[in-house]
């Protein structure tokens, strides 16, 4: 049977012509699976958005890996000890593209509260040496502020927003 009489809209109906990546990051997106690693108090807050009661199951973002060969997303939570620091780039460097950061927390976004003159023992901020793609500030930001957070990354990674925003107020 020949085509030519088939109207394009009745084609385009029956067939979704996309991008492969689009399909791809939409996958990624909805299956993020983040690295199991805590640096300080904001990580208690980041196993509580894991647990059952806040259950980050229901955004596809609860496979935590204990292999950052396994983790497309890194959540820094916690203060960036410049010891830790040259450990933190490690396991980013050994996840595989694509891969994503959240900096949880005023200390992994900026030092938190442990930024005064003279300081010497910490890195202010993830970014100074990772390519940071989320903020969520706070000390510690609550497991919904990473859920968002997680959805923020989604968004970015999709371009559309797949659950409503909740409006402050
Ligand atoms: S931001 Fe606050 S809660 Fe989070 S690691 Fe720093 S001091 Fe702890």
């Amino acid at each position: 049977m020949g085509t030519e009489n088939v109207q394009p809209s009745i084609v385009q109906s029956i067939v979704q012509l996309t991008q492969l990546d689009k399909i791809l990051g939409l996958g990624r997106a909805n299956s993020l699976w983040p690295m199991t690693f805590g640096l300080a108090c904001c990580a208690i807050e980041m196993m509580a958005a894991g647990a059952s009661r806040f259950d980050l199951a229901r955004f596809g973002a609860e496979v935590f890996r204990p292999s950052p060969r396994q983790c497309d997303v890194m959540i820094v939570a916690g203060t960036i000890s410049k010891k830790m620091a040259p450990a933190v780039k490690t396991l980013y460097d050994q996840m595989p593209e694509p891969k994503w950061v959240i900096a949880m927390g005023n200390c992994a976004i900026s030092g938190g509260p442990f930024v005064f003159e003279g300081q010497y023992g910490i890195v202010e901020g993830a970014d100074k040496f990772l390519p940071v793609d989320i903020y969520i500030p706070g000390c510690p930001p609550r497991p919904e502020a990473l859920i968002e957070g997680i959805l923020q990354l989604e968004e970015k990674i999709t371009g559309t927003r797949r659950w409503p925003r909740v409006e402050a107020g």
